[in-house]
């Protein structure tokens, strides 16, 4: 069957249900949306959901504070729960620089009339009782940002686009986009779309879904480890969960999940997945863990966290992450390919997701972005870098965690 639609979207991630409902909210509701499998499946359904305001780019702060409101906005719509935690973040700092680095942040965050504030390492103490401050020179709190359910939040993404008229297909794989006139032609096992736009939203897999129209893309999947430990007597005793905290020392995340712990770790020496294509049967699957090489950051988390090194871990999860060299999404339109558009390489989708489908949206519906976003251009990588170029970049982003940049 032959169908015709003004954008098509491939990949039903966090990202690709976000520019749905960002397109849909805005007038152009003749979208269809198609996932090879189910909404959630690549990244989306394992990541834990944090959702801070303080990115490491304060360029990408608009992306971060447009996400929790999406969000909210979605659920409000669609009666689907994002689950969303109100918990606020401390972004540690160790050194006075990184201390200066965040005050520096205060303008942008009195511009954006979010709450932020530059903490001494006793407000930290009285903040979070369990967290071992001696090296701290201070903090930056964000006290209304938090965590989402993940899937939960694409969910009401995809059910508000939904009833704004847009259209998903699940179990649909493309297999091939090639121009055809003015408009796209998409191939998949049943039907073929042709489209005047195609967003392609399909995180690590974009890589080779754009290698026929001779793109090279530099997007790889990293592994990533997060665990979640048994239950703390101490956490069951406290009335209010505790805020998120990012140590870039680590460097790591570590957030409640009930009555235990979340932490996601970034280590010096990360592993990719499936540099040359990812299995065509991979489906909602972890990687197997490998702790051995993560001992170094998980000794300084329990340095941290004294109390997390006595506590045993109930879940290690290692799930592919889709990377960039410089840990920028690819976020605009492709030069050269008119009605071509990019939303993926995204490493915290879920922080900025929401923010990302808006922006691409709006600049999609009005020909102009709302705001510059230099840094997320797709053009700023060469069509031509080398495979050992872009992971060697890949693997130096990676390991340096919440380093400023
Ligand atoms: C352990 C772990 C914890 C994480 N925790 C966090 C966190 O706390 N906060 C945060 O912000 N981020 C976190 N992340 C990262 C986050 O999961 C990703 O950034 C996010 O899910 C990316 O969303 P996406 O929509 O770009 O990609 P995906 O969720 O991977 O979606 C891409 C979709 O495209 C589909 N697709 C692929 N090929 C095709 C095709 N040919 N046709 C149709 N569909 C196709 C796939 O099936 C998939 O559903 C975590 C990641 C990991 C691994």
């Amino acid at each position: 069957m032959t169908r015709s639609t003004r954008v098509a979207v491939i990949g039903g991630g966090i990202v690709g249900c976000a520019v749905l409902y960002g397109l849909a909210k805005r007038g152009w509701s003749d979208a269809l949306l198609l996932e090879r499998r189910q909404l959630t499946s690549g990244s989306t359904w394992h990541a834990a959901g944090n959702t801070t305001y303080f990115g490491p780019y304060a360029a990408m702060t608009r992306l971060f504070t447009g996400s929790i409101k999406t969000y909210l906005e979605a659920e409000a719509l669609s009666g689907q729960s994002v689950g969303f935690h109100q918990t606020g973040s401390l972004r540690l700092a160790t050194s006075e620089a990184e201390l200066a680095a965040y005050r520096a942040l205060e303008p942008l965050y009195a511009g954006l009339d979010i709450p932020y504030h530059v903490i001494s390492p006793a407000e930290v103490a009285g903040i979070y009782p369990l967290l071992n401050v001696d090296d701290l020179c201070g903090a930056a709190h964000t006290p209304t940002d938090g965590h989402v359910d993940a899937s939960g939040a694409t969910y009401a993404l995809a059910r508000a686009a939904r009833q704004s008229g847009a259209g998903i297909m699940t179990n649909t794989p493309v297999g091939a986009i090639e121009r055809a006139g003015s408009r796209w032609r998409i191939r998949t096992d049943d039907d073929m779309i042709e489209a005047d736009h195609v967003v392609l939203a399909a995180s690590f897999w974009t890589r080779e879904l754009a290698e026929p129209l001779g793109l090279n893309l530099p997007l790889y999947a990293v592994q990533h480890h997060e665990f979640i430990t048994e239950r703390v007597a101490a956490l069951a005793a406290n009335p209010v969960e505790l805020p998120t905290v990012r140590d870039p020392r680590a460097p790591a995340n570590i957030r409640q999940e009930r009555d235990g712990f979340l932490c996601g770790v970034y280590e010096q020496n990360p592993e990719f997945w499936a540099i040359d294509g990812i299995p065509k049967d991979f489906t909602e699957e972890l990687l197997p863990p490998d702790l051995d090489r993560l001992m170094p950051e998980l000794e300084r988390v329990i340095e941290r966290l004294p109390c997390f090194g006595e506590t045993g871990i109930k879940t290690v999860n290692n799930g592919p992450i889709c990377y960039t060299p410089d840990g920028m999404p690819l976020l605009g339109p492709v030069a050269g390919l008119p009605g071509m558009w990019l939303a993926s390489g995204f490493t915290v989708g879920i922080g900025t997701g929401g923010g990302a489908g808006d922006y691409l949206a709006h600049w999609m519906v009005n020909g102009a972005p709302e705001y510059d976003l230099a840094i997320t251009n797709p053009a700023r990588f060469p069509n031509d870098m080398d495979r050992a170029t872009i992971l060697a970049r890949i693997a130096a982003t990676y390991a340096a965690g919440y380093a400023l940049k």
